[in-house]
């Protein structure tokens, strides 16, 4: 085996890079010399070499505990090419390739092993490991330990197994991305007294922007044909359905797009994936199922037509974007629609009602960002623990929005919601609410008697889209809630009461306020 006297000179002639990045030198000392780290760095920032480094210096193998094949694959082909000594133990391999694998290892062979956490945790491994002379254990997407992340991995969880067993080998555990409570997880879970790395998760060539939803699939298609032609891009969204849809609309005007989801093959995937990394000007359209793994420099923009379950998932998401360090853009459509069907979903998901109001607690973090009025990216590593000042690279710093203040507008919106449910004994859905508050006759309002209300119609002085962002308002601050067991009636909360008697203030951006008639009463 070759043999550096330093980090540095690895660095340099194994990877042929002049100098470390960031804290990565820190990294690479603290496993070196025995201890644990924990690295949080954002995507592109660097994370591998962190312990591939150490590998190369430390006697034995060094196992990296990595949760996506396709990853593996990837990772030791790169090592490969430059004359380092890896190999990966996973579910691809025949039965007589993994024993010769093994074999290599056993002989000293092979400096970094990747194996999938289920393969770790088969009893057969752990015996094997127990033979070995291991340098460092590597833990690669870390949060995946976290029940309160967003990609939790029940075999993640089990992987504390590695502290008990080994506790002197050191760990490093790697993500990009982390609250505090998942941080606290991973440091319990995986690693002794670790020292810990945070970089800054600010990424300032990407460009953050929120649009009121109304109409997405033209808005998309706008946002793409004017500002990203012929460009590379993702657009997510959430379900299945709306990614072939918004897929089949983007074709039709044009753009060179491809759907990705879960209900794909794996050979599908793996083609549609292939095209992405390969051509500069796909734009592929695809659920949260897209994501791990891609490794493509020049995606110029990340579009969301429906808003993330929560930061996390949204920074994650736009990171994507702009690895290369160029201008990018991270665009997101928010509507009602968004609140509604978020809040539904955590109400009847199966989870135990802590996860629920944990999940609540991210969901309105979220709600804060798509609601701000102020810098975004502040508001975004704020989120992370950072402080920082207004950028001047994002829509609110560009273009400060007016805002209008819209108590008055809800306290009608409430008396609205209550007066139906006085006269009907039972509660509508937002559309009928709006219907009576902006005075429709409709067939529903007529057959109700609803259009004898004292409420029916004070709300003329705004129309469906206006009421829709009042209304989004007091969904996100829990003065009324969405009743997903029964048609997702409007239900008052008990901060309806303190905004009658005066005491919340609800403001509304003014672009959405002024919008143009023409495009109020469109479909969401
Ligand atoms: P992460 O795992 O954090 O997303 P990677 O480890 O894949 O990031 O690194 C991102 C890119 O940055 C890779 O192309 C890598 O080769 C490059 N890189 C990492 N460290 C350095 C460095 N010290 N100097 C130059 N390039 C680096
Ligand atoms: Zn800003």
């Amino acid at each position: 085996m070759r043999r550096y006297s330093s980090a540095l000179e690895a660095l340099q002639q194994v990877f042929g890079y002049d100098s470390f990045r960031g804290f990565q030198k820190e990294v690479v000392e603290t496993v070196v010399s025995g201890e644990d780290a924990l690295v949080l760095m954002p995507t592109g920032g660097g994370k591998s070499l962190c312990y591939q480094i150490p590998a190369l210096l430390r006697d034995g193998v060094a196992i990296v505990v990595s949760p996506l094949i396709a990853l593996m694959h990837d990772q030791v082909d790169a090592l490969e090419e430059l004359g380092v000594r890896a190999a990966y133990l996973n579910s691809t391999l025949l039965p007589e390739e993994a024993v010769e694998v093994r074999n290599q290892v056993r002989r000293g062979e092979i400096d970094l092993l990747y194996v999938s956490p289920e393969r770790l945790l088969m009893s057969s491994m752990l015996s094997f490991l127990k033979e070995l002379r291991i340098s460092l254990f590597a833990i690669d997407e870390a949060h995946c330990v976290s029940i309160w992340g967003h990609d939790f991995r029940p075999e993640y969880s089990k992987l504390s197994i590695l502290k008990e067993t080994f506790p002197q080998v050191p760990r490093i555990a790697l993500t990009a991305t982390a609250d505090q409570k998942t941080r606290e997880e991973i440091v319990e879970k995986l690693l002794l007294n670790p020292r810990k790395f945070i970089a800054s998760f600010d990424r300032p060539n990407i460009f953050y922007r929120i649009v009121d939803k109304h109409n997405v699939k033209e808005q998309v298609a706008h946002f793409i044909r004017t500002e990203h032609p012929g460009e590379c891009g993702v657009v997510y969204c959430l379900a299945r359905s709306t990614c072939e849809d918004v897929c089949d609309f983007l074709q039709e005007r044009g753009v060179r797009a491809v759907f990705y989801h879960a209900g794909l093959t794996a050979e599908e995937r793996a083609a549609r994936l292939a095209l992405f990394q390969r051509e500069d000007d796909v734009v592929m359209v695809a659920t949260i199922a897209f994501g791990m793994g891609i490794d493509k420099p020049n995606v110029r923009f990340v579009a969301h037509v429906d808003m993330p379950k929560s930061i996390e998932g949204y920074f994650q998401e736009t990171g994507r974007a702009g690895r290369d360090g160029l201008p990018s853009d991270a665009w997101m459509a928010y509507g009602l629609r968004d609140v509604v069907s978020q809040r539904r979903f955590i109400e009847q998901s199966d989870a135990d009602e802590l996860y629920k109001q944990l999940s609540t607690q991210k969901l309105d973090a979220m709600l804060g960002l798509a609601e701000a009025c102020d810098c975004r990216r502040v508001r975004l590593l704020a989120y992370f623990g950072e402080k920082s000042e207004p950028c001047g690279k994002c829509d609110n710093c560009v273009n400060p929005p007016k805002i209008w203040d819209a108590t008055l507008a809800a306290k009608k919106l409430i008396s609205c919601i209550w007066r139906i449910q006085q006269k009907s004994g039972t509660s509508f859905g937002a559309k009928h609410v709006i219907d009576v508050l902006v005075g429709k006759e409709t067939e529903r309002v007529l057959s109700c008697g609803h259009n004898a209300l004292s409420t029916w119609g004070i709300g003329k002085d705004l129309n469906d889209q206006q009421w829709r962002a009042v209304l989004r308002q007091l969904i996100a601050r829990h003065v009324v809630w969405v009743d997903a067991e029964r048609h997702n009636v409007l239900r008052l909360g008990q901060l309806a009461n303190n905004l009658l008697r005066g005491e919340i203030q609800v403001e509304v951006r003014r672009e959405v306020i002024d919008q143009p008639e023409g495009k109020s009463h469109r479909a969401q």
